[in-house]
């Protein structure tokens, strides 16, 4: 059974609005098992609609269409698909009424352009839409199915879940399921190389996504009920876990900052960072996790020395005498801000993101990351980026970097290679900011 989507819009075309739809039917007609051969976009003309139209149903059993159910002129994909299959357009009394309803719900005024919505092709199964004012619907011919859905991502996402998939799944007979996993630290090219054999195998099937230090990692098998493909992923799974050793951070997760929320929730401690190039980004991050206010502290941005002195308690003479730029600086930044906000951990961050102020000795890129328990503090010197266009990448490396860190040091893994263990610094005047 293939399936293609043919998205209907002329903004898709300029470039002004992103293809999600496809995104979102893609995905979802996979877990149906449905496979997808094409993809296409259409502007809101009728020939090439008609034209797109013959030719997706040339190739493929099922077309989903999204766009074009408006009230305004420019949306013809009813009319178009109706000319297609040789069809009137007979009005939907049902539909009509929930697009009364839903106008009155909504308490707006609805004009007489709206009722060409409740238009649609003689003979096809309607699909409410509860989320908006456009039925979808399905027409049948010949074999072939045509599935329109409104352009709107928050009402076509519901209808294709609650409408279009139970009618799709008379036609599947298997299910497809995925594994994610997630890694830090190891470049992409080296996961390649460790997991070479395991990304041959074609049930279940490894492909490796990376992403900005990471690599994720989909473990995906076809059979008859979700269970047993899950069940052909696991053994893989499991193997990848082990070659990734400590870098593997998670499963079916979306981030670093997700598991270190769960970690700190798991084990009940709290954590607090003080960001000097990442200018509070790490804190952001953490923050958009939910449930992170019972495990964050707060974050200090201190750009300034004085500010690291006045703040986090970083003595003048580690300024002076290293640099802010520094494994020494990192950690009394850590320890700093761990003693002043009474939090478990303290985590220190300070680099240089470019694209100016590098030196020879210490480089654009350089950035030194530190976390401290007050009883171990472990610094990293990293050199992220090579130009000065990647000041965004280094900012957001030195914040992964940092979250990695902290990750390892609450659920106690060891730190990555090259990391330095000191003594967390005595602090200059060790007092909290409440005072004691
Ligand atoms: P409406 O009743 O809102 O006019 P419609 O079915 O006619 O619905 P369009 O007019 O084609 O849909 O698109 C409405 C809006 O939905 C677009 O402006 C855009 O924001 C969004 N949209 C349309 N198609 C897509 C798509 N393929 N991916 C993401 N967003 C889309």
């Amino acid at each position: 059974m293939n399936a293609e989507i043919l998205a209907v819009g002329t903004e898709l075309l300029l470039g002004n609005i992103v293809n999600t739809n496809a995104q979102y039917l893609a995905n979802g007609l996979a877990q149906l098992g449905i496979n997808v051969l094409h993809q296409t976009v259409v502007g809101d003309n009728e020939a090439r609609l008609i034209d797109a139209l013959r030719l997706a149903l040339s190739r493929s059993d099922i077309v989903i269409t999204t766009g074009g159910l408006g009230p305004t002129g420019d949306d013809i994909t009813r009319e178009t698909i109706a000319k297609v299959f040789g069809r009137q357009l007979v009005r939907d009394e049902h539909s009509m009424k929930v697009i009364r309803d839903y106008f009155a719900r909504t308490g707006r005024k609805m004009g007489p352009s709206n009722e060409k919505q409740a238009m649609l092709p003689e003979e096809c199964i309607v699909l409410q839409n509860d989320w908006g004012t456009a039925p979808g619907c399905v027409v049948e011919q010949d074999g072939k199915s045509v599935i329109m859905l409104p352009g709107p991502p928050r009402e076509m996402g519901p209808l294709f879940d609650q409408r279009v998939r139970p009618y799709l799944a008379k036609f599947s007979d298997a299910v497809i399921a995925s594994i994610n996993l997630r890694e830090f630290g190891i470049p992409e090219s080296t996961v390649q190389e460790l997991l070479d054999d395991l990304m041959k195998g074609e049930s279940p099937t490894l492909s490796p996504y990376a992403k900005e230090g990471e690599v994720q990692l989909r473990i995906t098998a076809k059979a008859a009920t979700e269970e047993e493909a899950l069940a052909i992923c696991r053994p893989v799974a499991e193997e990848v876990k082990k070659r990734l050793g400590t870098a593997y951070y998670g499963e079916n997760v979306d981030s670093l900052q997700e598991v270190v929320v769960k970690a700190l929730l798991e084990k009940k401690k709290k954590i607090a960072f003080a960001e000097s190039c990442t200018g509070g980004m790490t804190a952001g991050r953490l923050t958009e996790i939910s449930g992170s206010s019972e495990v964050f502290e707060c974050g200090i941005v201190s750009y300034a020395n004085r500010v690291k002195h006045a703040l986090l308690d970083v003595r003048e003479k580690t300024l002076q005498d290293h640099g802010a730029v520094s494994e020494e600086t990192a950690a009394e930044m850590a320890e700093g801000v761990r003693v002043r906000a009474q939090a478990d951990y303290g985590v220190g961050i300070t680099g240089i993101a470019g694209p100016g102020g590098g030196t020879a000795e210490k480089p654009v890129g350089l950035v030194y990351v530190a976390v401290s328990d007050g009883k171990d503090c472990y610094v990293r010197r990293l050199l992220l980026g090579h130009s000065g266009s990647e000041r965004a990448h280094v900012r957001y490396l030195s914040s992964s970097n940092a979250l990695d860190m902290a990750r390892r040091l609450i659920i106690g893994l060891p730190q990555p290679d090259g990391t330095v263990r000191v003594d967390p610094p005595k602090l200059q005047a060790p007092t909290s900011f409440f005072g004691n």
